[in-house]
């Protein structure tokens, strides 16, 4: 089987929906029923008799933020690659979500902006579904828990338990009592301060060493109504280069959401927080934001919510030497990329598609998930390097720079600024950004090249 990293990101990017089995286990939990968490269960309903989801939250069947996840009325957007997987575990998913009120944003509904001006076409076959992110998850649990081997639990986990060499239940209290499941896998999804990793240390494991990169990031986001005459678009996206930053925005976004709604983002980084108010919020996005933002505003906006995030994260378990077995991590426990790139929902459904991939191979169960783990580091990889190859290139963001970074971030500027005007690097480069291809077709000398071609064209005017 080919195993350069594209060839296994290109395999886990499968869009066929897995035949189930085999069975392999009896009882299979996972920790935390958020996105990551479902996407777990649905591919271990596949093998195990029973899967159960232990989730703090009571969410029902709810379309509202709740406390678990306190990013959650933060805008969402769900990328193509993600939307892929998410037909491929549950089929009928993007025309569920459009019954239920989401909305479809092909490539014709989508603008995006780099530094004010509008960008030629990319991906013309990529789909994004939008909606909020309680709406988005609130299918995922639908169809998840509509599974007749899966079911929730709602409880707070404490712990793990050990055999000598594996796994063996999960720790949780409920309603003041403290109690103990029975577990043959265990999948952590507890988000981005998953506890794991102390969890394995006091129990005599290694834990994994936490990377950092600190983005020092401020978001805010307003809901909108949608009124007529509005954009006949679903999806915008505006960045801008650090000498292109007017009133602190670094980034806004907007997106159709469920109800005839919009959510408006605006973000920023360190001292600079624009929209942390209703007043500014629409004030910016008239002002200063492509005519776009300013359209969406115009009936003013209902609610606002700001959110900071101190870093981006990433936890190796690939890399530890010592680890149970029965046990994975998955979705923003693992890795937690700055949002504004809108990868993790996708990357959740990518980890879920790499788990799914290797219960089917029959691994023993009895030796730690190695397996798994070099999968999952391909597809984690993907998002995580885009991401912060970006975010180091910031002044004032701090991170271990991967090696060659100069040369490479060189050459990535050289895509980006062309990707503004030239629609066949903006389709190698959306399809990476989208997380639909792997991040080595835009390191091609023919990518490169044309970039360079390109760039050296629109200097000359
Ligand atoms: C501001 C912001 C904007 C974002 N925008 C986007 C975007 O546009 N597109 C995108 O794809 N992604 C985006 N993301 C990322 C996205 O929200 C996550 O990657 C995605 O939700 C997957 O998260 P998760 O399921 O791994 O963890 P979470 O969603 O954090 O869920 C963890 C779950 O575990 C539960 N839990 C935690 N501890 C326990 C415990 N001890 N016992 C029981 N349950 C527990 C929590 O209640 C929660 O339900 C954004 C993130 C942020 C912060």
């Amino acid at each position: 089987m080919a195993s350069s990293p594209a060839a296994v990101f290109a395999r886990i990017s499968d869009k066929r929906t897995p035949t189930a089995g085999p069975v392999l286990m009896k009882t299979a939990v996972v920790l935390g029923g958020s996105v990551a968490g479902l996407l777990a269960a649905r591919v271990l309903a596949d093998h195990a008799d029973e899967v159960i989801v232990v989730e703090r939250d009571d969410p029902g069947t709810s379309t509202r933020p709740r406390p678990g996840v306190p990013h959650g009325a933060q805008a969402h957007v769900l990328l193509p690659a993600g939307l892929a997987q998410l037909e491929r575990f549950f089929p009928g998913f993007a025309d569920e979500g459009v019954a239920a009120g989401g909305r479809l944003a092909p490539a014709s509904h989508r603008h995006t902006f780099s530094d004010g001006v509008l960008k030629v076409p990319g991906r013309a076959d990529a789909v994004m579904l939008c909606g909020s992110r309680p709406f988005l998850e609130a299918l995922i649990r639908k169809r998840t828990l509509a599974l007749p081997n899966v079911r929730a639990l709602t409880a707070r986990v404490t712990g793990l338990e050990f055999a000598p060499d594996a796994v063996s239940g999960v720790r949780y209290e409920s309603d003041g009592a403290k109690s103990v499941l029975k577990a043959d896998f265990v999948v952590d999804a507890t988000g981005r301060a998953s506890r794991l990793g102390d969890w394995l240390e006091k129990a005599g494991w290694d834990k994994p060493a936490l990377t950092r990169v600190e983005i020092d990031l401020n978001y805010a986001t307003a809901i909108a109504r949608r009124t007529p005459n509005q954009p006949g678009i679903e999806v915008g996206l505006a960045t801008y280069s650090p000498g292109s930053v007017t009133e602190g925005v670094a980034a806004g976004a907007f997106c159709s959401i469920e109800d005839e709604r919009w959510m408006v983002l605006l973000s920023g980084y360190v001292a600079d927080k624009p929209g942390r108010t209703p007043e500014d919020l629409v004030r910016l996005c008239k002002a200063s934001m492509p005519e776009d933002f300013g359209a969406i505003v115009t009936a003013g906006i209902d609610s606002l919510a700001t959110y900071h995030l101190a870093d981006a994260r990433r936890r190796n378990f690939h890399d530890l030497a010592r680890v149970p077995a029965r046990l994975v991590a998955l979705g923003d426990s693992v890795a937690s990329m700055n949002p504004i790139y809108a990868q993790g929902m996708t990357s959740a459904a990518l980890q879920a598609s790499a788990l799914s991939e290797f219960l089917r191979a029959k691994p023993s169960l009895d030796v730690p998930a190695r397996e798994f783990f070099a999968l999952q580091k391909v597809v984690v990889d993907a998002p995580w390097d885009v991401a912060t190859g970006a975010d180091l290139s910031l002044p004032h963001v701090r991170g271990p720079r991967p090696s060659g970074y100069a040369v490479k971030n060189w050459a990535s500027k050289q895509v980006v600024a062309a990707s503004v005007r030239d629609s066949e690097i903006n389709r190698r480069f959306e399809s990476v950004i989208f997380l639909l291809e792997h991040p080595s077709i835009l390191a091609t000398p023919g990518t490169l090249l044309r970039s360079l071609r390109v760039n050296r064209r629109a200097r000359r005017g």
